[in-house]
């Protein structure tokens, strides 16, 4: 399996920095190497700037104080792998509206190589969280929550901020969906990314959750091919045995919704690449 994932970057990886990820950072760097994956980016949760001081859970992002380390960390890794395998700089950096100034205060803490938008704070709650997510769909409804959602994930990619929005359908992940797809709100935030240049990642994470499906769905996937938003792929890993996971499926999944090229980035520029065609 490894020959048809060769060359394919990883661009969506934790560290035990964000509290709900384990094993050593090289580790995750190996296992892309196994994988043949051609680059790993790690990406990890950016402090929890938007929310009180207070309420900064370490069980979902990293300290402030571990950012140093975190940089440090991934340089010397990019140093050990030089030649082996390009290891990105990256953030998963929440959006949360309001709060951009402060966002933007964070991005330029560091030369990254790429940005992750991520929409996880939704109406004033996680949108995702296992222990919350059940019952705020059952009061809030389906409707208001994607609808939401999906004005929150355009209002991200206009920012200008990011470079690849996440999870792009993520209120699916514990299998909650309205009873009709909202395709206005959908559209609104592909447009949105067509806009702003910025990419959407094939995350196989879905799979492992409750939903049991990429993100994003074939549907919308292939709406955003059909839009000339660029792709790339991704597992979002918290433990390095999820490093390159599900990419068999993933891929498949690309290629069946039309996807012939994705994107790689370095120092937050993005270079074109084509899929390669099937073994
Ligand atoms: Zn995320
Ligand atoms: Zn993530």
């Amino acid at each position: 399996m490894a020959v048809m994932t060769t060359g394919l970057p990883d661009y969506h990886v934790h560290t035990f920095r964000c509290g709900h990820a384990g094993g050593a950072s090289r580790d995750f760097v190996r296992r892309a190497l196994e994988r043949g994956l051609g680059e790993v980016a790690f990406t990890d949760h950016v402090p929890l700037y938007f929310l009180p001081k207070e309420a900064r859970d370490p069980r979902l992002a990293m300290r402030e104080e571990d950012l140093d380390g975190y940089l440090e960390e991934v340089s010397a890794l990019a140093r050990e792998f030089r030649g082996q395998i390009p290891v990105r700089l990256g953030l998963e950096a929440d959006y949360a509206e309001g709060h951009e100034e402060a966002l933007r205060g964070w991005l330029a803490r560091a030369d990254w190589d790429l940005v992750l938008g991520s929409v996880h704070w939704v109406a004033g709650d996680w949108i995702d969280a296992p222990e919350s997510a059940p019952r705020r769909f059952e009061r809030e409804g389906a409707e208001a929550l994607y609808a939401e959602y999906y004005r929150l994930l355009a209002k991200a990619a206009r920012t200008g901020l990011f470079d690849v929005l996440t999870h792009f359908d993520l209120p699916k992940k514990h299998g909650h969906r309205p009873a009709k797809a909202l395709e206005e709100a959908e559209e609104e935030a592909i447009a949105a990314a067509r806009e702003a240049g910025c990419a959407v990642e094939i995350s196989s994470a879905g799979l492992r959750k409750p939903v049991g499906e990429a993100y994003p769905e074939a549907r919308l996937l292939r709406r955003l091919v059909a839009a000339g938003v660029p792709v790339t792929f991704s597992s979002d890993a918290h433990a390095p045995a999820e490093v390159g996971w599900g990419y068999e499926r993933t891929l498949e999944l690309a290629r069946s919704c039309g996807v012939v090229e994705y994107v790689t980035f370095e120092q937050r520029r993005k270079v074109r690449r084509r899929l390669s065609v099937e073994p």
